[in-house]
C-alpha cells in the first residue's frame, strides 16, 4: 500500500469508525451469528494475489460486521464494559503508525518515559499513596500472574526461579488465599505459576459477598499447623459477579502478620477511585504489594491497557529479568527497561492512548462519567428494589446490579429456569445485552453500566425491555 492509498482508505475508515460510534445503537448489541456462519463465508485458502482495500472493506461490512457483538453500544450491559473513546482510538492509531516495540528504554525512550508519567498520573488520580511504581500490562490476568510469580519468589528467596520445584526443598506446598468470589484469573495464574489448583484456598464471603477476614485467618492458621507454606493473598476490590469489596484493612493486617504477599485485583472498580467519593474502595491499599486495574474496562481507553502497580519494582525486575547479550544497552544502569517488569519481551506503545484520554478528557470529565454511571446503576437498583416483581440479590456499591425476577410463590429451581429464559429472550431481541452470574448458588441477572455513551435513557430502555419481555 502506498502513502496515497493509505491516506485515502485511512480517511474513509476514520469516517466509518466515527459513524459507527455515533450510530452503534442501530445494531443488535449481541451478534446474531450462529456458530460456523462467519467461517463458512471465508475462503479456505489465503489469496495468492493482493486484493483491493475496497474489496476487503466490502467483505468486512458484509461478512465480519454481522459477527460482531457491539461492546461500545450504549445498551451493552453484559460482563464488565470494555469501553473506548475517540481520544483513545486516535492514540491507538498513532501507536500502530509508529509500530514501536517498547521493550527497552532505548527502543523508544519516549514510550518508556511517557509510560512512567501516565502511570504516575494514574496513581495520583486514584489516590494511591507514595511508594507504588506503575507499569502497563496487557490484561489484569497477566498482572495477577506477575504478582503470583513475585509472591512465589519472595516466599522462596528466589529459589523456584533458580531450581524449579526442587527449590521448595521439602517444605510444604505454597498456598494462595482468595475469596470464593475472586476472578478465575487467580486460579489460572496459580496453575501457570506452578502453585497447583489445589493450593488455591477459597476464603468464605460474608452477606455482602466480601472476603471474611476471620475465615482467612483461620485458614492460614490451619495451613501453618499442617506444615503448608502460606504465600499470597489475592483480595478483590469489586468482584466480577457483584463488585463486592474485600476489606483491605483487616486483610492487610493479616498479610503483614504472616509476611504474605498482598495482591489487590481491582480490574473494574479501580477506575471508580478517580472520583473522590469512591476513594474509600482503596482504604488499606498501603498494605498491598501489588495492585491491578484496567483502564480498558471503565476509563475510556480501548482494550488492551491494564495498570499494574507494585511496591517493590526491584523485586519485580529481579523475578522477571533476563539479560542476554543482545538486549544489553549502555543506559541499562540509569533507565527502566520495561521488558523486566512483566512477562512478554515485546511491548506495545500503550501509554499513548492513555495519555490522549487523560489529557483530552481531563480528570474532571472522567470523574463525571464514572459518577454518572454509578448514579445510573443506583437508579436501576432503586427500581428493582421498589418493584414487587423484582428482587435485588447483592449490594450495589458501584455500577453493577445483580437481581432477578421474583414475583413470589416460585421455588428456587423454578426461579432459575424462568430467569434464564428471560435472559435468553431479552438478549435474542437485540435491544440490550446483559449476562448472568450465580451468587452463593442463586442465579442472578446482571446489569453493568459503564460504556462511554451509556446515559440515562439507555438504562430506562433496559428496564422497560426487561419488563416487557416478562
Ligand atoms: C475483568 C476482570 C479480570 C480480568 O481482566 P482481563 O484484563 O481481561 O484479564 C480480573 N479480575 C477481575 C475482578 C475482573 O473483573
Amino acid at each position: 500500500m502506498n502513502a496515497e492509498e493509505f491516506r485515502k482508505h485511512g480517511h474513509d475508515l476514520i469516517d466509518w469508525v466515527a459513524d459507527y460510534l455515533e450510530n452503534a445503537e442501530q445494531y443488535p448489541v449481541l451478534s446474531r451469528s450462529l456458530p460456523g456462519e462467519i467461517r463458512a463465508q471465508l475462503p479456505d485458502h489465503p489469496p495468492e494475489d493482493g486484493e483491493s482495500m475496497d474489496q476487503i472493506l466490502d467483505d468486512f461490512r458484509r461478512i465480519i460486521l454481522p459477527g460482531v457483538t457491539h461492546w461500545n453500544h450504549p445498551r451493552f450491559f453484559a460482563y464488565f464494559p470494555a469501553n473506548n473513546s475517540g481520544s483513545s482510538i486516535l492514540g491507538e492509531l498513532l501507536s500502530a503508525g509508529l509500530g514501536v516495540n517498547a521493550m527497552l528504554w532505548q527502543t523508544s525512550p519516549a514510550a518508556t518515559e511517557l509510560e512512567e508519567t501516565v502511570m504516575s498520573w494514574l496513581g495520583e488520580l486514584i489516590g494511591l499513596p507514595e511508594g507504588f511504581h506503575g507499569v502497563i500490562q496487557d490484561t489484569a490476568s497477566t498482572a495477577t500472574l506477575c504478582a503470583l510469580v513475585c509472591a512465589r519468589e519472595r516466599t522462596t528467596a528466589h529459589s523456584i526461579n533458580r531450581m524449579g520445584p526442587e527449590g521448595l526443598a521439602g517444605a510444604g506446598s505454597l498456598r494462595i488465599y482468595t475469596s470464593s468470589e475472586a476472578h478465575s484469573s487467580v486460579l489460572k495464574g496459580a496453575k501457570i505459576a506452578g502453585f497447583g489448583a489445589q493450593n488455591v484456598v477459597l476464603v468464605e464471603t460474608d452477606e455482602k459477598l466480601a472476603m471474611d477476614p476471620e475465615d482467612l485467618d483461620r485458614l492460614i492458621g490451619m495451613d501453618l499447623a499442617g506444615g503448608l507454606v502460606p504465600c499470597c493473598i489475592s483480595a478483590t476490590v469489586g468482584t466480577t459477579s457483584s463488585t463486592a469489596m474485600d476489606p483491605l484493612v483487616p486483610i492487610g493486617a493479616i498479610a503483614k502478620r504472616h509476611g504474605l504477599w498482598l495482591h489487590v485485583d481491582a480490574a473494574l472498580a479501580g477506575s471508580a477511585a478517580i472520583v473522590p467519593e469512591y476513594r474509600w474502595i482503596f482504604d488499606g491499599i498501603e498494605a498491598a504489594d501489588s495492585l491491578v486495574f484496567n483502564p480498558h474496562k471503565w476509563l475510556l481507553t480501548n482494550f488492551d491497557c491494564s495498570a499494574y502497580f507494585v511496591k517493590d519494582p526491584v523485586h519485580l525486575q529481579r523475578t522477571m529479568a533476563i539479560n542476554p547479550e543482545y538486549l544489553k544497552t549502555n543506559q541499562d544502569h540509569e533507565v527502566n527497561n520495561f521488558r523486566d517488569w512483566g512477562i512478554p519481551l515485546g511491548r506495545r506503545f500503550r501509554a499513548l492512548k492513555l495519555w490522549f484520554v487523560l489529557r483530552n478528557y481531563g480528570a474532571t470529565k472522567l470523574r463525571e462519567i464514572i459518577a454518572l454511571h454509578i448514579g445510573l446503576a443506583k437508579m436501576f437498583a432503586g427500581w428493582v428494589d421498589e418493584s414487587s416483581q423484582w428482587e435485588l440479590l447483592a449490594p450495589v456499591p458501584l455500577n453493577t446490579v445483580c437481581f432477578r425476577w421474583n414475583p413470589g410463590g416460585l421455588d428456587e429451581a423454578e426461579l432459575e429456569v424462568r430467569n434464564k429464559a428471560l435472559l435468553d429472550r431479552v438478549n435474542a431481541e437485540g435491544t440490550i445485552y446483559l449476562t448472568h452470574t450465580k451468587l452463593k448458588g442463586t442465579f442472578a441477572l446482571r446489569v453493568a453500566i459503564g460504556q462511554t455513551a451509556t446515559r440515562n435513557k439507555h438504562v430506562v430502555e433496559a428496564w422497560e425491555k426487561l419488563n416487557s419481555c416478562l
